[in-house]
């Protein structure tokens, strides 16, 4: 599939602005967006570090994906996210080689990205997103 390189760690946090308060003040990261996704049904927080990008999730809804992963796991890593060119043809060949993939066709991510999710079965326990700016 060769990624680019790492786009985002996607990080669940039951506060987000409390978890801000941690990247800015701790960590010395700039919080350039905060964005909701409807379709997800999170409240999303970017810092750039380098070329790769600390995505926080905040749950808008308990029955949402973030908020049954906070209620199972707790705060933590939820995803880690590989920027790939061509994103339709990774998919197709994804699904070739008997990956299980969440979504077979991508969807519209936070900052305008066509995303796709891996299913953890498939990927050793992590959840894997890979995704395409499309309007770079
Ligand atoms: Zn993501």
């Amino acid at each position: 599939m060769k990624p680019t390189h790492i786009e985002h760690i996607g990080i669940a946090v039951t506060n987000l602005d409390e978890a801000i308060k941690y990247y800015e003040g701790i960590l010395g990261l700039k919080c350039y967006a905060v964005e909701e996704v409807k379709d997800q049904k999170v409240k999303t927080a970017f810092f750039m570090v380098g070329q790769t990008k600390i995505e926080l999730l905040e749950s808008t809804d308990p029955e949402g994906p973030i908020g049954k992963f906070l209620e199972k796991r707790g705060e933590g890593i939820h995803h880690i996210a590989f920027a790939v060119n061509d994103i339709e043809s990774k998919l197709a060949g994804l699904q070739e080689k008997g990956i299980k993939l969440i979504d077979t066709t991508p969807r519209k991510g936070a900052e305008g990205l066509d995303i796709a999710f891996l299913h953890p079965k498939s990927t050793f326990g992590v959840l894997t997103e890979i995704c395409e700016n499309k309007k770079k």
